[in-house]
Formats: C-alpha cells, sequence, structure tokens
C-alpha cells in the first residue's frame, strides 16, 4: 500500500461492496486525520471569535488562525503575510480579483487574455469584466493536444493587455502552463498576471516570487483541507490599491455616521466573522503536504499519471484528451460512443469514484468535440492498484454496453 493512504479514513470503507476506489480529487481532495482532528481540537478546545475578544479562547483562536496564514505564506513563499487574504475559495478569490481590480483598472480598448480551457470561474468574471468596461475578451490558441505554443501566444501579448488570467493546471486536462513565462511577456508591457492555482498548489510546489505572478488563487479542499477555504495571494502594491467588496466586521477601522475606513491587509479584504475552522485545517493540510515535501507530492502524482494513460490506452475504444508527457493529476477520456455518465455509473456499481460532465469547461468540451468527458483524478493517496481497477472496470463497461 502506498505510505500516505493509512492516513486517510475515509478511503477504508466499501462502495456498492467494492473497495472504495477515489479517482476524483480533482473535484475535492479527501482529508487526512490530522487535518480532521485539528478542526475537531478548535471546535472541542477553543472555538471562539477571532481579534476581538481579550479572553482566552479568543487569543488561542487568532493565534491560530493568524498563524494558519503564515503557514501558507511559506508554502507559497510569499514575500510578507499581508499577501494572504483568506477567502471561501478559488472562485470567490478571482472573482475579487476581477470585480475590486480589473473592474477599476480596464477601460474599452484595452484586452485581457485568457485562454479558451479556462474554468467557469476564470472565465465568467472576466466576461462581465469585459461588458462592464469595454474590455475586450482575447482566447489563446490551443494546439491539436489543447496545450498552449509560446510562440503563438506571444504576439497577442501588446500595449492593450491589461491583464492576463491563466490556469496554472488544467482540471480536464491536467496540463501545465507556462506561467512564468507569460508573466515575464506580459510584464514588459506593463500588465499583470493573475493565475487561478486550484489545480496546481494542491500538486506542485508553487513560488510566487519565483513565478513572479501578481495574483494566484485557490482552493484548501483541493489540497488535503476543509472545503469553505481559500487564498487570495497578490502583491502587497495590488492589494494596497485595491478597495474591500464586502464591509463590516474586523475589516473596519473607524466608522462614523456618513463614512468609514478599513483596516490595513490582510483584514481588510476579511469582512465579517472569517472562516476560523477552515482556515486552521488548511494550516494543518500544509503541514501535512510539507511533511510528505512537495517534490515527492508531485514526483508521485506525474508517474501515477503518466501510468495512467499508459495502462488505458490497452482499452479498444479509448480516446484521450490531452498531451500524452507532461501532465498532473488528470486523465480524461471518452469509450467508445457511451455517455461518460453512463461509464461513471458502470464504475460506481464497482466502487470507482470518477468525475463526468462538462468540468466546468464548457467552450473546452466544445473545441475538444464533445459534450461530456470521463475524468480519473489522482493524488498522493491513490496507488497503481486503484488505476488497475479503473481499466478493469472500464474493460467491464465495455462489456455491459457491447
Ligand atoms: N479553477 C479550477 C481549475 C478548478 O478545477 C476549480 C474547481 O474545480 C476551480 C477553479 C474552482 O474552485 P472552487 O470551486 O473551490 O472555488
Amino acid at each position: 500500500m502506498n505510505p500516505w493512504k493509512k492516513d486517510f479514513p475515509i478511503l477504508f470503507q466499501q462502495v456498492n461492496e467494492h473497495d472504495l476506489v477515489y479517482l476524483d480529487s480533482a473535484a475535492t481532495s479527501q482529508k487526512p486525520n490530522s487535518v480532521i482532528e485539528q478542526v475537531a481540537a478548535y471546535y472541542q478546545g477553543y472555538n471562539s471569535n477571532v481579534h476581538r475578544g481579550v479572553h482566552t479562547l479568543g487569543t488561542k483562536a487568532t493565534d491560530a488562525y493568524e498563524g494558519a496564514r503564515d503557514k501558507v505564506r511559506d508554502f507559497i513563499h510569499a514575500k510578507k503575510r499581508e499577501e494572504i487574504i483568506f477567502t471561501r475559495g478559488a472562485t470567490t478569490s478571482m472573482n475579487i480579483v476581477a470585480r475590486s481590480y480589473a473592474m477599476v483598472h480596464c477601460k474599452a480598448g484595452d484586452e485581457i487574455l485568457l485562454s479558451p480551457a479556462e474554468h467557469h470561474a476564470n472565465l465568467i468574471p472576466w466576461q462581465q469584466v469585459a461588458k462592464v468596461t469595454g474590455a475586450k475578451l482575447v482566447y489563446m490558441p490551443l494546439e491539436s493536444d489543447s496545450t498552449i505554443l509560446l510562440e503563438k501566444v506571444r504576439p497577442l501579448i501588446t500595449n492593450k493587455t491589461k491583464i492576463v488570467a491563466i490556469q496554472h493546471v488544467s482540471n480536464v486536462l491536467g496540463t501545465i502552463n507556462p506561467v512564468a513565462e507569460l508573466a515575464k511577456l506580459v510584464h514588459e508591457v506593463g500588465g499583470i498576471i493573475t493565475v487561478d492555482g486550484a489545480q496546481s498548489v494542491p500538486h506542485m510546489k508553487v513560488d510566487v516570487q519565483e513565478l513572479d505572478v501578481d495574483f494566484l488563487s485557490f482552493s484548501g479542499h483541493k489540497m488535503v483541507g476543509p472545503t469553505g477555504i481559500g487564498v487570495l495571494y497578490g502583491k502587497e502594491h495590488l492589494l494596497n490599491d485595491m478597495e474591500p467588496v464586502e464591509f463590516g466586521g474586523e475589516m473596519i477601522d473607524h466608522v462614523d455616521l456618513e463614512t468609514a475606513t478599513w483596516k490595513e491587509l490582510p483584514w481588510k479584504f476579511e469582512g465579517g466573522t472569517p472562516i476560523i475552522a477552515g482556515a486552521i485545517g488548511l494550516g494543518a493540510a500544509i503541514d501535512y503536504l510539507q511533511a510528505v515535501g512537495m517534490d515527492q507530492v508531485e514526483a508521485h502524482d506525474r508517474k501515477l499519471t503518466a501510468y495512467a494513460l499508459n495502462q488505458l490506452q490497452s482499452i479498444e475504444g479509448i480516446r484521450f484528451f490531452g498531451p500524452l508527457e507532461n501532465r498532473i493529476g488528470a486523465v480524461t477520456f471518452n469509450l467508445d460512443n457511451i455517455h461518460p455518465h453512463d461509464v461513471a455509473t458502470v464504475l460506481d456499481a464497482e466502487g470507482i469514484a470518477v468525475r463526468a460532465g462538462h468540468h466546468c469547461c464548457q467552450p473546452l468540451m466544445r473545441l475538444l468535440g464533445e459534450t461530456a468527458t470521463a475524468r480519473a483524478s489522482f493524488y498522493l493517496y491513490n496507488d497503481e492498484s486503484d488505476i488497475d481497477q479503473l481499466v478493469k472496470g472500464l474493460q467491464k463497461t465495455k462489456e455491459y454496453f457491447m
């Protein structure tokens, strides 16, 4: 058995009378005991609001909440803790960038450069910005294997480009985009880059200073942490210039009947009672991943993805999407003319959990010429035996529909 699976209690159960094979981590990851215990410890031992009371429990909760921020800062190597904003998840983080940065900085004639493979959460906020400001959305071309070729993107980055908004890793294809190179190109023309890290931060070492990205958004639940907590990283000078999007609670500094002023970073973006248990759980998730080592996580996930692509090729009638190498965490496919929902249903009867649908990437599905696909996604608690089970399950699916 792989050395980390034992830490994830949910994986030791039967589903439809079979041992569970969980291959849906790109949708949400499972949680290790240490994360579950830390969240329970907060509720059992020191549940209290933060930043407000002077009492002992409140101080302990505040220390744990702010301690989690320091762990995030260290994990993505941000320069300062002020650059780490806790949000509800990647979707909320990207909406804050669109609303609070782009709505103010974009105007008619400006361009926002995107990939057509974006998750809806990094697409629709930009459609809204374009609608309100008159800025134009420009899409990078995708190669036949759905990758991006820098030579073809370079001419699209001009003095008009105010923002490049791109996913670091595709949730459908597992492809890794050249974020550092794009950052360099857009900075040369005075624009900024905002990166959707929902699928990269869980699987690889992401260093915001090395990549030189301006904003990075990600979700705790995809990186062995709880649901309901996410992060917006932003360079301090950009965040300082932005207005908050939610008002009330501890983001407030001074209030009178006509006006109010905000606290400094990072609290000015954290209106209301923050997601205390979520942040503490995310801190525990980071401790867990760092104990394993992100290099180790990445190597494991790349190896499993390559193994899956190789093993699945033995199934007659399977169609893969995306490149055959340099991808991580997910394999997307269709089988003969069987609808992916039917594939997922038969697999579920075998205890195998995969995702089927458009994966919140409808424009990409259209480019692939499919209405939906099946996706198996992997994480550190999976191993080759899970993929072998998937291959057997798909053979059964074929027999069932013959
Ligand atoms: N971006 C990508 C690439 C994703 O895979 C997801 C979730 O599936 C999101 C954004 C949105 O994340 P969340 O629903 O946690 O806000």
